[in-house]
């Protein structure tokens, strides 16, 4: 195996309340950053950039110093944490946000120290298209920028994410967002819409459908692990994230159909169970045998 190369991450680290067929959970730890960061550092040394406030719970601190992510780039504001509620449907097709509570996010400005601006690959999680700009301008040397985002973004911000995705190497983002961003229902004409705004590759994931991967003309079907039930499918698209560029900090000649894989298997973990609870049940090994299966069922369906 090649050298691991580090990944520098901003993203959103919250208190998340859930409301799912399954149950409940109130204030559990959460945010793009934290399940990118747990899902990336299984394969790869990871830097988290980000904001907390004085409230955050010893428990969250003591999560990142157990899987070795490093912490040295997050501010602790005197405030409160950014907290999040969202509810799933009763067959988890569609999720409402109950609430979105800034706190801290509100004046959040990245600071990152000179030798991490260096990181060759860096991860632009789902946050305010501003703050995802402000750490790509920060990190230019680069060698991949994956960006993230969300529907919120895309329609309060449109001219903002546009900026982002000038900036950008690789796009990860769902089939609605694609759709609401691009107006193309049809995911082909929707990934080359999104290709032409900047990033060389584009990998728009269809939840339980898998992921399309679309780099100039070509276009990859991905299937998802089967998995016996999902209780709570929060953060399965930063998972897919951590596991893509895991992939790519191991990488030194990257096969992006790869990535796509690990990623799909990385998020089946993140939905078996609340919060970050079953993502931490992964290891490299399980991984690997998740990566196999779908392998191998790419292979049946040819
Ligand atoms: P996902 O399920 O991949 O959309 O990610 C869910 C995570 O995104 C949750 O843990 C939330 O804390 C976080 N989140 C939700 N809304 C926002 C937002 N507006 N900005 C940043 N992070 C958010």
């Amino acid at each position: 195996m090649d050298k691991q190369k580090t990944i520098l991450a901003v993203g959103s680290i919250a208190l998340d309340t859930l409301e799912t067929p399954h149950g409940t959970r109130q204030n559990i730890l959460g945010g793009s950053a934290t399940y990118f960061s747990i899902s990336a550092g299984l394969l790869a040394p990871v830097k988290l950039v980000g904001v907390v406030g004085n409230d955050y719970p010893e428990e969250g601190w003591q999560l990142f110093q157990s899987r070795n992510i490093n912490t040295d780039n997050i501010l602790v504001e005197n405030g409160s944490t950014f907290r999040w509620g969202g509810k799933y449907s009763d067959d988890y097709s569609t999720r409402d946000t109950l609430f979105t509570e800034l706190g801290v996010f509100e004046n959040f400005s990245p600071t990152i120290q000179e030798a991490d601006r260096l990181s060759p690959l860096v991860f632009l999680g789902n946050i305010h298209p501003d703050l995802q700009s402000s750490v790509a301008k920060l990190t230019p040397s680069a060698e991949y920028i994956v960006t993230d985002t969300m529907n919120l973004w895309i329609d309060l911000f449109p001219e903002k994410l546009k900026e982002v995705l000038k900036l950008s190497t690789i796009l990860l983002i769902n089939h609605e967002e694609a759709e609401q961003y691009t107006g193309q229902s049809e995911i082909s004409n929707a990934a080359s819409e999104l290709l032409s705004a900047g990033p060389e590759i584009v990998v728009i994931k269809k939840g339980a459908d898998g992921a399309c991967l679309a780099q100039g003309e070509s276009r990859h079907s991905v299937p998802v692990f089967p998995i016996n039930q999902v209780i709570d499918p929060t953060g399965a698209g930063d998972s897919f994230a951590g596991g893509f560029m895991g992939y790519l900090s191991q990488a030194s000649q990257p096969d992006f159909l790869e990535a796509v894989i690990v990623g799909s298997a990385m998020a089946s973990f993140c939905v078996e169970g609340f919060g970050v609870e079953s993502l931490l049940q992964a290891t490299p090994t399980l991984l690997a045998h998740r990566v196999e299966t779908i392998k191998n069922s790419m292979v049946e369906k040819v």
